[in-house]
């Protein structure tokens, strides 16, 4: 205590030794004054002097901190206005994609629905096709239903929807492209059975050759847009289509109905000439007049003579197949016919280099004569698999005329 006191003793001394008592001569004119300032005045001067500086100090200091709170305030404010903009960018942001989604949705559906429609009609799906789509899941990456992850997961519900719904739009297109391959592989069967190589088939029609080949409704690319499953569901249809088409185009209906030279096909001796030629056809001998009908549906492409074939019909079956009846006494049909298999187009004859009355008959793959006889000696499951396609390629040619008028 006594030191304390003693150290404020000191202090007071100190500042009291500050403080002096002066005098000051002031001369003005000659005249000398005396002016005395006391050390008590300097003291009160200086109190004054201190308390002003204070004042004016904390004065100061209350500015400065308003003026920081203010600053504080405004950059509050100026953060909650840019977070409000970018929440409401964000927003709109989502707005934009669930818009495009649904949008992007809504044309894989139409596209899914229409070709569910034209290629398996009314009927359902087969369900077998869908533990087959699962089984071949793993081996076909292209037929994996698409990541929905790519939708945001805080995204607002009306998004979460689209995500499960695209989800279930891609299950479905994978059940459909396992029932398009299966499809495919049983044309495939029996279109190898025929003779014929499918995969040939395939590259000559995607290579534009082949004949008219009306594919699905459609812009080159568009299914690639759609997506990875869409263009495998598009590749695999066109598969399908060439496939079945080629399994219907096959001529193997009778051409007449009577025997026909089984031996006919190949290198003989000429029966004009006696010299080996080739005989690029099948001979059926009948009586003059037989009926001669088409061996697959098709449009009659000729009708008319040939040197050494006489009389002639040719009716082009699409995909690159055209039959050819020669030696006919007679003609049933007209240039542009649409005719049905087994329907007659002529009159068995025996025009042109003929000994007797009989069908030539000839079938020709892109131009090349080929042996009919495979065609005409199918087996009845290859027949099944056929009639089955022709009830589906016909179903697709008629409604083709509606869809190309659409276009
Ligand atoms: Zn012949």
């Amino acid at each position: 205590m006594s030191s304390q006191s003693s150290g404020l003793r000191h202090w007071r001394e100190r500042f009291s030794a500050l403080f002096q008592d002066h005098e000051i001569f002031i001369r003005t004119h000659g005249h000398v004054r005396f002016l005395r300032i006391s050390a008590v005045w300097q003291k009160r001067v200086a109190l004054i002097a201190g308390l002003v500086l204070f004042a004016w100090a904390g004065v100061t200091l209350a500015v400065f901190v308003n003026q920081l709170l203010t600053s504080g305030e405004r950059a509050e404010v100026a953060a909650k206005q840019a977070a409000t903009a970018a929440s409401e960018a964000r927003i709109a942001k989502y707005r934009d994609r669930v818009a495009e989604i649904a949008a992007d949705l809504d044309e894989r559906q139409g596209q899914l629905e229409e070709w569910k429609k034209d290629y398996f009609g009314d009927e359902p799906l087969p369900t077998d096709a869908k533990s087959a789509a699962a089984a071949d899941a793993p081996a076909d990456p292209a037929a994996k239903p698409l990541e929905t992850s790519a939708i945001d997961p805080r995204l607002p519900p009306e998004a979460q929807a689209l995500a499960r719904l695209e989800a279930r739009q891609e299950a479905f297109s994978a059940h459909l492209l396992a029932a398009v391959k299966g499809r495919a592989a049983k044309a495939e069967v029996a279109v190898a059975q025929l003779g014929l190589d499918p995969t040939a088939l395939v590259r000559n029609a995607a290579a534009g050759r082949g004949g008219p080949f009306i594919p699905f409704r459609g812009r080159p690319g568009q299914a690639d847009a759609l997506g990875k499953s869409f263009a495998a569901l598009e590749g695999a249809l066109f598969r399908m289509e060439v496939l079945e088409r080629t399994l219907v185009a096959i001529p193997s209906g009778q051409p007449a109905h009577v025997l026909m030279l089984s031996s006919s096909y190949g290198y003989r001796s000429d029966p004009f000439t006696g010299a080996g030629a080739m005989h690029a056809g099948l001979d059926f001998p009948g009586p003059l007049g037989t009926p001669i009908l088409a061996a697959a549906p098709g449009r009659v492409t000729f009708v008319g003579q040939k040197s050494g074939y006489g009389n002639v019909v040719e009716v082009d079956h699409g995909q690159g197949i055209l039959t050819r009846y020669a030696h006919l006494s007679g003609f049933t049909s007209r240039v542009g016919e649409q005719v049905a298999a087994g329907q007659q187009i002529a009159k068995m004859g025996s025009t042109g280099r003929s000994t007797g009355s009989h069908l030539h008959f000839e079938v020709r793959l892109n131009g090349v004569a080929v042996n009919p006889r495979r065609f005409l000696e199918a087996k009845a499951d290859v027949l099944e698999v056929k009639a089955d396609a022709r009830q589906r390629v016909g179903a697709l040619a008629a409604a083709a005329p509606a869809r190309r008028g659409a276009r």
